[in-house]
């Protein structure tokens, strides 16, 4: 093991991913075009989505999910050759 690997390296690493992770769950679904904010499926709540949706599943439209995953699949690359890593989670 290399010298800088050691327990407190590790306990920053994982401190660090956890404020990421964190972060990450507090982003909002809207975004501004320009002109005006606007909201995407994902914020709505679930008597407004039915109303307009139904039933159906509606992708997030302002790009969060998108940068969420991005930045979640940058955290997993280092262990993108260990056992149980999903070919899903590589980045394209
Ligand atoms: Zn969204």
């Amino acid at each position: 093991m290399p010298d800088w690997l050691d327990r407190d390296y590790l306990l920053r690493d994982v401190e660090a991913k956890r404020r990421i992770t964190d972060e990450l769950e507090r982003l909002p679904h809207y975004a501004w075009d320009g002109r005006s904010e606007y909201g995407c499926p994902r914020v709505m709540t679930a008597e407004e989505w039915r109303e307009l949706y139904g039933e159906v599943p509606q992708p997030c439209t302002c790009g969060r999910d998108q940068h969420v995953e991005f930045v979640l699949s940058m955290l997993v690359l280092p262990y993108s050759d260990r056992p149980g890593f999903r070919q899903e989670w590589a980045p394209e």
